[in-house]
């Protein structure tokens, strides 16, 4: 290849719109993207929760949230219906993720909790998971995300989690280092469906963007916004802190799809 076919190749990637709908990645913790054949807009399910479809180039596109629990030997199955009632099933064949393993050492009340904090993690999982589950019906056009701070963006999300020597569930997000402070900016607009100051997830907004579509923010020092709020890209959340479970100072930012996490490098502009 000649050096100036090279460049006019970078110049096009760089230059390269995001596209409106993630590139399938079918494995646990990825996203699976399936195109409906159609004029009208179908329904479709997985594992029984609706996932989100949209429109992509005049075709229907079903963007689903691979469970990090998934089995990666047997296919995901999408439940279609089409109007007028017509369901297909849909096979997703999924790859193995290669996921790491991550030792971290936090103050003990993180791994032991007593009774008290117990009781309060318990509260604050249903608000939390009551938030991340939510359907909210919104027509979306495109679900690519703006980096919500600028920073070094940790390849952890999927890793196995040792918390001063004890398993913990895996880490179900993406952390970017940065200072107390800096500004979290909305990566999409949405609506916020709960703020929180939570025993592991430390101050906490989660905004919905419609369909399934949630993302999370943990750890921060402030919280710039109020549940119900609606807010457009870029417009400010909060700001990075070290509140909770933190070994210092980062964001910790999820999204998740039909209830479940998915790797936030999936969705993320540029990516
Ligand atoms: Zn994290």
């Amino acid at each position: 290849m000649t050096t100036r076919l090279k460049h006019i190749l970078l110049f096009m990637t760089l230059c390269a719109p995001a596209l409106p709908a993630p590139v399938h990645s079918p494995w646990p913790g990825g996203i699976g993207v399936i195109t409906i054949p159609g004029d009208t807009r179908p329904t479709v399910t997985v594992n029984a929760k609706p996932a989100l479809v949209m429109q992509n180039r005049g075709e229907w596109v079903a963007v689903i949230g691979i469970p990090l629990e998934q089995d990666n030997q047997l296919p995901l199955v999408a439940t279609v219906t089409r109007p007028g009632g017509a369901t297909e099933q849909v096979a997703i064949d999924l790859r193995e993720a290669d996921y790491r393993v991550q030792r971290l050492t936090v103050d003990r009340k993180y791994v032991e909790p007593d009774q008290a904090s117990l009781d309060r993690i318990f509260a604050e999982r249903k608000i939390i998971d009551k938030a991340l589950t939510n359907w909210r019906e919104h027509e979306l056009a495109d679900i690519s995300l703006e980096p919500p701070v600028p920073g070094a963006r940790s390849s952890s999300f999927g890793s196995r989690r040792i918390f001063n020597d004890q398993p913990r569930s895996p880490h179900k997000g993406m952390d970017i280092t940065a200072t107390t402070g800096t500004p979290i900016l909305a990566p999409l607009g949405g609506t916020v469906s709960a703020t929180g100051d939570f025993y592991f997830n430390g101050n906490t907004v989660i905004l919905d963007h419609g369909q399934g579509y949630i993302s999370l923010f943990c750890h921060l020092s402030a919280i710039d916004v109020e549940e119900g709020q609606d807010v457009a890209v870029g417009e400010l959340l909060g700001k990075v802190g070290a509140t909770g479970r933190v070994t210092g100072a980062h964001l910790h930012f999820a999204t998740y799809l039909n209830g479940t996490a998915v790797d936030p490098a999936l969705l993320i502009s540029g990516n």
